[in-house]
């Protein structure tokens, strides 16, 4: 518990000063972007192309400091009961083309409506983190499986919270693994063994943050050469109790 809060503290005192830093990069990104539209009407040729790369690296530095905003959690955010089943199914499309050819995308909801109380594009975020870093791991191809369910605390013995019903998100992928290294610091801000262009190890540590705010827990099972599991409980959305039936008819989307 000491080691949490330790963590909660230092995640929180570098949520702050990203969420500064991220801000004031934005404001002054979009003057960059803004005068770079404006530009683009008057230049042609080779000044052209050039502008245009400008134009590139500016929206691409903008999408970082969003994430970093995100991270530091500074955007109001709307709370709403939302059903688990319907971020994985809206999501589909784009998560289908995130992991590209190669990669089998599986989701099963084991019940008809698995709600949580949170925001719908946190949870969207969540999940396309989760499933971004499945693909990465799976540079030969693979099956990335996405699974939500409700269940008793009584279920997860290990998982430190309180008792009660929760929902269940499972994302597991037949991937590199990884090492006791790497998994005791996945968590943490700015970790990342991916390349600069590639990795921000801003992914993890926001959907910790997350899953933190709305009550829950995640926990991560990794074999090296076999794969990985990412399990997030969030406390289930009470007042659908007839929801959490299992459902006979599983989704299966091929990737790619
Ligand atoms: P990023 O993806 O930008 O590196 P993350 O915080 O999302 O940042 O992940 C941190 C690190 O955790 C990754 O660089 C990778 O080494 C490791 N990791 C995350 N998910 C997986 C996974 N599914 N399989 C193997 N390693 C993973």
């Amino acid at each position: 518990a000491a080691e949490r809060s330790i963590r909660a503290a230092r995640l929180e005192s570098l949520g702050h000063l990203a969420g500064g830093v991220a801000h004031d990069f934005n404001n002054l990104l979009a003057i960059i972007l803004n005068y770079a539209d404006f530009l683009a009407d008057e230049v042609t040729g080779d000044a052209a192309a050039d502008l245009s790369r400008i134009r590139d690296a500016a929206g691409r530095a903008r999408s970082l400091t969003g994430q970093l905003l995100l991270f530091a959690k500074q955007e109001p955010t709307q709370v709403d009961v939302v059903d688990l089943n319907e971020v994985v199914t809206g999501s589909g499309e784009l998560l289908a083309r995130t992991i590209g050819a190669g990669i089998r995308l599986v989701c099963r909801p084991r019940q008809a409506a698995v709600p949580v109380r949170a925001n719908r594009g946190r949870l969207d975020q969540i999940l396309l983190n989760l499933v971004i870093n499945a693909r990465d791991a799976m540079p030969g191809g693979g099956v990335v499986m996405v699974e939500t369910d409700c269940c008793d605390i009584r279920d997860e013995p290990a998982v430190p919270l309180p008792p009660g019903r929760y929902a269940r998100l499972i994302v597991s992928d037949t991937g590199t693994g990884m090492t006791a290294e790497v998994r005791d610091r996945l968590f943490e801000p700015f970790f990342t063994t991916k390349p600069a262009d590639r990795g921000t190890g801003l992914g993890l540590s926001t959907v910790y943050g997350v899953v933190g705010d709305a009550g829950g827990h995640i926990s991560v099972e990794s074999v090296l050469g076999t794969g990985t599991t990412f399990r997030i409980l969030l406390p289930y959305a009470a007042g659908a109790p007839e929801s959490c039936r299992p459902d006979p008819e599983p989704c299966a989307r091929p990737g790619g």
